[in-house]
């Protein structure tokens, strides 16, 4: 069986969930080698076995920490010459795409980025992609070279699959271009214990209709309530609401969350462009005729100053 190489993304050896849903893909089409890159690279192969990984090539070298992405496309490319595998499959961060797309430059292959599923075909793996604002949903399928694939995060359930996943040193010799651009400083986001946005199973979101920065805080209890990421629509980050690093969106970040509650938000074409492949969406809105209200499973015309507490309070006295 083909092998297909998952690169792993991983905090100090914690696997981050976006790579364990690319190795339930991955055994679609193949069987899943592993790349773990960088400190506690290792730590990650019991989690990868569990997950399907047949090996789980591993390297860990300053670079990686110090240097920007080339390090770890010099060591993805690496694997690559290793394996030759059937398909190159990476998590669609901001990161993972800039490495995918680097490699498949360097390999001469096409790439597909955000794919939201992933298929085997007779002529190499299928690609769905939510495209133009997510008016489209297309298949494609990579006619050059080897195919590199970038998945969107919540794209394929996380699935227990035990495989050997047995650890293999992989040798990395870096070009001269990896140490072109180096870190200089590194400022760790505050945390706010809710989980990262692009990952999360259920985001809440407000927008303009929130009217202030002291009413997100209505908007933060329920997604509390919940276990939810906190999302904005641009009107709220235009207006200093909410952190930019927070806005769903064409010019923010896509969302693919298993529910999805937008408050106050009208539902323009920029921002549906960013939520529109949640797989439940909510909308609470005053106004009956918003276009938001096209697009959900649910939808509740009122208040949010309303209905968005009832909701927490319903939900928490739910939890017990
Ligand atoms: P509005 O459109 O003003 O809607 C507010 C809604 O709140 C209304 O429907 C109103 O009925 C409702 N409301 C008001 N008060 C209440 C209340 N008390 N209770 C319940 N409902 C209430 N937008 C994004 O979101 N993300 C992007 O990434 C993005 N990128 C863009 C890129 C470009 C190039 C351009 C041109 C625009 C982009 N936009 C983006 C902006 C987008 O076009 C809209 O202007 C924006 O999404 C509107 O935000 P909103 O829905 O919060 O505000």
């Amino acid at each position: 069986m083909a092998e297909v190489l998952v690169y792993v993304d991983h905090v100090d050896g914690a696997v981050r969930k976006p790579t364990l849903e690319l190795l339930t893909l991955a055994r679609r089409i193949g069987e899943p080698v592993a790349v773990a890159l960088g400190s506690g690279a290792e730590a990650t192969a019991a989690t990868l076995a569990e997950h399907g990984a047949v090996k789980v090539l591993t390297a860990d070298a300053p670079e990686f920490t110090d240097y920007l992405v080339v390090p770890k496309v010099d060591a993805l490319q690496a694997a690559y010459d290793a394996v030759s595998p059937a398909a190159v499959l990476v998590p669609s961060s901001a990161e993972g795409k800039e490495i995918a797309a680097r490699l498949a430059v360097r390999i001469e292959s096409g790439i597909i980025t955000d794919a939201i599923d992933l298929e085997a075909g007779d002529e190499g793996p299928v690609a769905t992609q939510s495209v133009f604002a997510a008016a489209f949903t297309t298949k494609s399928r990579i006619s050059k070279g080897t195919p590199v694939i970038t998945v969107k995060p919540n794209s394929a359930p996380v699935e227990a699959a035990p495989a050997a996943g047995a650890v293999e040193a992989l040798s990395v010799s870096f070009s001269a271009q990896a140490t072109g651009t180096k870190v200089t400083a590194r400022t760790p986001r505050e945390s706010t214990g809710r989980p990262e946005l692009t990952e999360a199973a259920i985001v809440v979101s407000g927008g303009r209709g929130v009217n202030g920065a002291e009413n997100f805080a209505i908007i933060e209890a329920l997604a509390d309530s919940l276990g939810a990421a906190v999302g904005a629509s641009r009107a709220a980050v235009d207006a200093g609401w909410y952190p930019h690093s927070n806005q769903v969106g064409q010019t923010g970040k896509s969302v693919s969350p298993q529910l999805y509650i937008a408050s106050g938000i009208s539902g323009a074409i920029q921002h549906r462009a960013g939520m529109q492949t949640s797989k439940t969406i909510v909308a609470i809105n005053k106004d009956a005729e918003a276009p938001i209200f096209d697009l959900v499973d649910y939808g509740v015309v009122g208040d949010l100053f309303e209905v968005v507490p009832q909701l927490t309070d319903e939900v928490k006295s739910r939890k017990g």
